[in-house]
């Protein structure tokens, strides 16, 4: 039986360490402040698919991630006995005429590698459900793939089922990497990429702001919204989140204007929103490494030091697959890492088409 310390109690840190203690082995989570303190902490938990055309690993990747998701979660929940709010409700878009070339092929993709687990279709039949956004010209887009994940009830569930396979979780207490006995796996998010950066010396990644917002709206069965930029996902404890800015220069980490902006265009979109109470309004600093990808690896340098980072947009829906392959790595040397998500040496793997 191996013990693991993992440095970083967001969605990648807790991830990986459930899935430690998961395959029997001893973990011990660190982090700085509290569960869900950085990125994982918001409102919005979407877990929706790359658009299936232009395909790639980095596609093929969270496809698996997406699809290996229920039962994850399921298995999380049984454990712990606490519910992360996973449903897989799937995603309605409304569209225009113009669109219909270009989704058509988009539709092609997912027929071709979506492996028959999941759809995506046109429809001029108006979708059912509360938030069904207004189609002028009457057409939408739905898939059944996408699902919802309630970001603080995951990060809660996950610290449960850790604890109750005999893994520790350590609140309040930040950890450097000189300091700290291997195997370690460091899953600190933004502030871990800028201390990644200054041990090699050169830039990995930069944090990018966002904002988002929880509204009081229950339709726990209702399909989320993509509209405008803005995802829209109705959650298993009746509320709805709302979201995203994103910000890649800021002057401060907390909530501003722009997120009245954001509630405001949810609202028009969905106008069975107006008038729903906001619960709550948060910001968080995404990770996101220079190749936008998801970054894996041993820390160059550092023997028995393991880096799992880069989540930015799509932390929560790539968790699962990645949880997988950094316990490979760790506990088994068996190497896994998808071409573009190496933390290498010299630099970023660029991926083109996402
Ligand atoms: C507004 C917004 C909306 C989003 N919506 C979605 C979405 O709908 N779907 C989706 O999949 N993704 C979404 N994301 C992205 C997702 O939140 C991130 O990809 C994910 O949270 C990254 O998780 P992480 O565990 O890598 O980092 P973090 O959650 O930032 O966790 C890092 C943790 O490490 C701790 N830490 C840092 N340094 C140290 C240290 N030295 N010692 C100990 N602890 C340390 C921090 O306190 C923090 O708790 C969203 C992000 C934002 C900001």
């Amino acid at each position: 039986m191996a013990s693991v310390t993992v440095i970083g109690a967001g969605i990648a840190g807790l991830s990986a360490g459930w899935e430690i203690a998961r395959r029997g082995h001893h973990v011990r989570v660190i982090e700085a402040d509290r569960i869900g303190a950085g990125s994982s902490g918001g409102t919005v938990g979407a877990l929706a698919p790359h658009a299936p055309d232009s395909w790639n690993i980095k596609k093929q990747a969270q496809l698996e991630s997406l699809l290996n998701a229920r039962t994850f979660w399921d298995q999380v929940a049984q454990v712990g006995g606490r519910d992360p709010g996973y449903a897989r409700t799937g995603r309605v878009q409304a569209v225009t005429a113009a669109d219909l070339p270009r989704l058509r092929a988009r539709i092609e993709g997912a027929d071709r590698h979506w492996q028959g687990a999941a759809r995506m279709w046109l429809t001029q039949t108006r979708p059912e459900g509360p938030l069904v956004p207004e189609s002028p010209e009457g057409w939408w887009l739905m898939d059944d793939l996408t699902a919802r994940l309630s970001p603080r009830m995951a990060g809660a569930a996950l610290a449960a089922a850790i604890t109750a396979k005999g893994g520790e979780i350590v609140l309040g207490q930040p950890a450097r990497p000189d300091a700290m006995p291997g195997p370690a796996i460091w899953a600190t998010g933004a502030p871990g990429l800028a201390m990644l950066g200054e041990d090699l010396g050169r830039k990995i990644g930069q944090g990018v702001k966002g904002q988002s917002a929880a509204l009081r709206f229950a339709a726990p069965d209702a399909p989320q919204v993509y509209a405008d930029g803005l995802h829209i996902v109705p959650h298993a404890d009746g509320t709805v989140g709302i979201g995203s800015t994103s910000e890649n220069s800021f002057e401060h980490e907390d909530v501003d204007e722009q997120l009245e902006d954001v509630i405001a265009r949810a609202r028009a979109l969905c106008p069975a929103l107006d008038g729903a109470e906001v619960l709550d309004r948060w910001a968080g600093i995404r990770p996101r490494a220079r190749s936008r990808a998801p970054l894996l690896g041993e820390w160059p340098g550092r023997p028995g030091h393991f880096v799992l980072n880069g989540g930015f947009k799509i932390g929560f829906g790539m968790a699962p697959v990645l949880a997988g392959i950094i316990a490979d790595l760790v506990l088994d040397r068996r190497d896994r890492i998808p071409e573009g998500f190496r933390l290498q040496g010299s630099g970023d793997n660029p991926i083109s088409g996402t």
